[in-house]
This record gives structure tokens, C-alpha cells and sequence, in this order.
């Protein structure tokens, strides 16, 4: 945030637009732009005087020079703006912030989040700074920002407003009560903990700089992805598995190895788990992009050893889980003079059925397939 100790030549052109726009007192505009609130939480401050002018001269909401377009109920409404006088522009100022936080939707299709479900948590997310959203001002933040709008078929006060689908979707059940809460993070917004932490008073002095997204491998998530409209055990996992990545039920499976681990977490159906390790062995025979997994480990013992007369030396014991979670593979290394051996094996009557050890590796290289994508 900037300090606010005085006042730029920006914020008094500000104050004296918005005291002439909302027919307000000077002193009590100019106290409006220097709210720390107001000072971009996520960006540049937005300008009232930007503001003001989206209302002109924007596209789809601008008045151009007739009747006005937007209003407190929304697009095409003829309900003309309240202002307090006191709050006004703050509020729009932390409307913008908490648009702000989605990744922009830049395509041309017609998606986006209605303004009404956004006017909703935008209240629920500025609470108690900014606790009650009126669809108008919701789609005049969006307008000033540049974000892109749309006015749905059917028509009425709401439009479209171009941001992620899936980030509004989780944050909305982030702050919903009673919907289920999502159980994975990829779809939190990237400003989603800087805002919340600086709504909450919490002291940060760096400027926000939207990160660039990075493109980080995934690809057994990738194949699998397009494994959905298989008709077959398959193509009925890829698909489950699509629709629990959609809505946050549980992380994405950038290797083999991940799809174990929520496999444990979200415990499937043995017909479901049983799909997961064909699907793995299908992989890891057919793509050249595919790596065998390895698992949680769990115990690691390294002792000291007397020996057996020639030396003393140490043992070395590793458990990991084994893939279905209830046994482990063991490693062991007995590194005594005179007695030196090294193990490893499955102790898991299941997994020892249905995986095995990739040939060629060292023993402390291990790496597991399932049988299948041997064949
Ligand atoms: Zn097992």
C-alpha cells in the first residue's frame, strides 16, 4: 500500500471528479481516495476518474451521451446510483481488487460468471469492509477495469463477466456456507491469499505483481485427460477423475505416482482402484513420455552393526508404502564386512500381485509397474 501522508496530484484531480460526479464535499472526496483501501491492494489504484469515465464511454455500458445504461440494479436498469458520500468509492476500489484476483477470461465465447453470483461474494469476500454489492457497481468495477462483458441471450440486469469460471467457483465455496468446500488448490486465484491477508490487516509492504502462470509438466494428467470418452474401465476412471479436478475434489495427478496418492486419500472403490493401476500399466506401455512410480516413504533406520568378527559396519532399513497403501516395499542394505546384502522387496500380498519391479534399476533405484505393463 502507499503511504498516505499526502496526497498526489492524482488523487486531488480525483477527488475534485468525484465530488462534482457524486455532488459531495471536497475534504470528504479527497479523504475517500486516500483511504489505505483505496490505494490498490492488487495493482495500480484505479482512478475515479476512470471510473467515471466507464460509465460514458465503455462499450457495452457506456451512456454516450443518451440515457444511462448501467445502473445500481444492473445493465439496462433505470435505478440511478446512491452515493453515501463517505464510502462510495472505496467500496468500488475494493470491487476492483477482488475482481482483480481472478485470472481474466480473455477469450471471445461467451463465458464467463454472471455479475449477480459475483456481487454475492464479492460481499462475502469484503466483509466487513465492503458488506453489501450492488449488481450496478459490481459490473461498473468490471467495466473501468477492462474486463470483458457480456449481456447473456436472455437479457435482464446481469451480464457476463469475464473471469474464471473454476477460480470464482472455488472461491465461492471457499466462502459459502453449507457447499462443499473444495479439497484441492488448483484452482485458487493467485491473488486469492494476498487480498485476504491485506483485507485482514496483516502488514505487507511489497507491490503485487500477477504471477505469470507456469506451465509445470503433467503428463500423466494429460493423458488420462484424454482417455475420457473411452468406453471401457479406462475411460469411466478418466472420466471420474476429470470431474473431481473440475470441481477441486482432489488435486491433479501430474504423474502415475499422484494418482496412488489420492487414491489414499479419497479411498475408491476396489473396481475404481483397480482401473487406476490398469490405467498406469496402459501408460507406462504406451507412452514414451511415461516414468514408473515410486511411493511415500514411510520408516528409515540406519544403525551401527558390530559385525560378525571381520568389522563392524551399519544396516540400513527403508519402508514405503506400497501403492494400495496397507502393506510397504522394504529396502534393506546390510553394509558388514564379510556380510554385505541388499533387498527389496513387496510386503503386500496385493500389490506383490499386481506390481513389479522395473528391471535394470540398482536396488536403491527402485521403481515400480504394474504387471500389466509388462505384457
Ligand atoms: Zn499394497
Amino acid at each position: 500500500m502507499t503511504p498516505n501522508n499526502a496526497p498526489t496530484r492524482a488523487h486531488k484531480q480525483d477527488a475534485r471528479a468525484w465530488k462534482k460526479f457524486t455532488g459531495t464535499k471536497y475534504t470528504a472526496a479527497l479523504g475517500q481516495m486516500m483511504s489505505p483501501l483505496a490505494q490498490g491492494l492488487l495493482g495500480e489504484r484505479v482512478s475515479a476518474r476512470r471510473l467515471i469515465a466507464a460509465l460514458e464511454e465503455h462499450k457495452l455500458i457506456g451512456a454516450h451521451g443518451g440515457d444511462a445504461i448501467l445502473g445500481e440494479n444492473g445493465y439496462l436498469s433505470d435505478s440511478s446510483w446512491s452515493f453515501d458520500g463517505k464510502t462510495d468509492y472505496i467500496q468500488l476500489a475494493l470491487i476492483t481488487d477482488m475482481l482483480r484476483m481472478f485470472t481474466p477470461n480473455s477469450d471471445t465465447s461467451s463465458t464467463g460468471v454472471d455479475s449477480y453470483s459475483l456481487k454475492h461474494t464479492a460481499e462475502r469476500f469484503l466483509s466487513p469492509h465492503c458488506s453489501y454489492v450492488t449488481n450496478g457497481r459490481l459490473i461498473w468495477a468490471a467495466a473501468a477495469m477492462g474486463l470483458r462483458l457480456a449481456a447473456p441471450d436472455g437479457g435482464g440486469p446481469n451480464l457476463l463477466i469475464g473471469v474464471s469460471e473454476r477460480e470464482h467457483d472455488y472461491v465461492s465455496r471457499i466462502l459459502g456456507s453449507g457447499q462443499i468446500r473444495p479439497h484441492a488448490d488448483h484452482y485458487r486465484p493467485t491473488g486469492y491469499e494476498r487480498l485476504r491477508s491485506t483485507l485482514a490487516d496483516e502488514l505487507i509492504t511489497d507491490s503485487w505483481v500477477r504471477p505469470v502462470p507456469v506451465d509445470e509438466p503433467a503428463p500423466f494428467h494429460d493423458w488420462l485427460i484424454r482417455q475420457v470418452n473411452r468406453n471401457d474401465v479406462v475411460g469411466d476412471l478418466a472420466g471420474d477423475y476429470s470431474a473431481g479436478v473440475r470441481n477441486s475434489d482432489h488435486r491433479l495427478a501430474r504423474i502415475a505416482d499422484d494418482l496412488l496418492v489420492i487414491f489414499r486419500e479419497v479411498s475408491p472403490s476396489p473396481a475404481v482402484y483397480a482401473a487406476g493401476v490398469t490405467a498406469i500399466g496402459e501408460w507406462i506401455r504406451t507412452e514414451p513420455l511415461s516414468a514408473p512410480i515410486r511411493t511415500e516413504l514411510v520408516n528409515g533406520d540406519s544403525y551401527d552393526h558390530e559385525g560378525w568378527g571381520a568389522g563392524a559396519g551399519t544396516v540400513e532399513r527403508y519402508e514405503y508404502l506400497c501403492p494400495c497403501g496397507d502393506g510397504a516395499i522394504i529396502e534393506e542394505h546390510d553394509n558388514i564386512p564379510g556380510h554385505r546384502e541388499h533387498d527389496k522387496y513387496i510386503s503386500c500380498d496385493k500389490c506383490g500381485a499386481e506390481w513389479r519391479f522395473v528391471d535394470g534399476r540398482s536396488i536403491r533405484d527402485w521403481a515400480l509397474e504394474p504387471v500389466s505393463a509388462a505384457i
